[in-house]
């Protein structure tokens, strides 16, 4: 008994005398809503990030598959295909692979989100209501759609790495939009799944990153896709 205890002791002792355990932090994004909006000529940033750590935009990993699923209940007649056009738009322009992981009935909230860095759920996305999600809860009613994503900073000894590892995406389900075209649902996918991969809004008008859908853009603009860029796959991989 007492070898057997002193075995243990001296194993404590190697694994306190190895380096210090990763240390990890859990943030969350501001929630994020985008409006329909009139015709604007703000000028300023094309491209903004959720967030910049050591210099550099928070982001996933981009050589790891990003799972998703969809919610059923409340859709849009349509709605399903519009999203899955969304995700392979943005698919192409951060250069992530996205897999398709089934529907649910879950309503996108932020206890969807990962707690810790062992696991990353499927982004979730489906229409909602504030009395079914805290991501449209205390939004105003022209609110078309709400994102919230979940960052994790890990720091081992002096070096910290940083990546998104889940991301949920309440669209409004008392809106009535096209389903495509100019403030669309494919336009408000587009702009929710930018937030998801890492962007903040823009100050310029012409982007659909602009808070508000401006008239005319049916697409991501000049200034997404280089934020989209520097958020994907051609800014190397990320092992957190
Ligand atoms: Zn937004």
């Amino acid at each position: 008994m007492l070898r057997r205890l002193a075995l243990l002791l001296a194993t404590f002792g190697v694994l306190a005398a190895g380096p210090a355990a990763p240390v990890a932090q859990r943030h969350l994004s501001d929630f994020d809503d985008v409006v329909a909006g009139a015709a604007s000529t703000a000028a300023g940033s094309a491209y903004t990030f959720t967030a910049v750590s050591q210099g550099r935009p928070i982001r996933w990993d981009p050589c790891t598959p990003i799972h998703w699923k969809y919610r059923t209940s409340g859709q849009v007649v349509g709605g399903f295909t519009q999203v899955v056009r969304a995700i392979a738009r943005i698919a192409g322009a951060t250069g992530t692979t996205w897999v398709y992981d089934g529907a649910v009935t879950t309503a996108p909230t932020s206890a969807w989100l990962p707690k810790t860095t062992s696991s990353q759920p499927p982004v979730l996305i489906g229409w909602t209501t504030a009395a079914h999600s805290d991501l449209l809860q205390g939004q105003s009613t022209g609110v078309l759609g709400v994102t919230r994503t979940s960052w994790f900073s890990v720091t081992r000894g002096t070096t910290t790495t940083t990546a998104i590892r889940g991301a949920v995406v309440a669209l409004n389900q008392n809106k009535h939009l096209p389903l495509t075209g100019p403030t669309s649902w494919y336009t408000v996918a587009l702009h929710e799944l930018s937030h998801a991969m890492g962007l903040g809004h823009a100050a310029s008008s012409k982007e659909l990153m602009y808070p508000l859908l401006q008239p005319g853009l049916r697409d991501l603009q000049a200034g997404d896709l280089v934020g989209l860029a520097r958020v994907g796959r051609s800014e190397g991989c990320i092992h957190l």
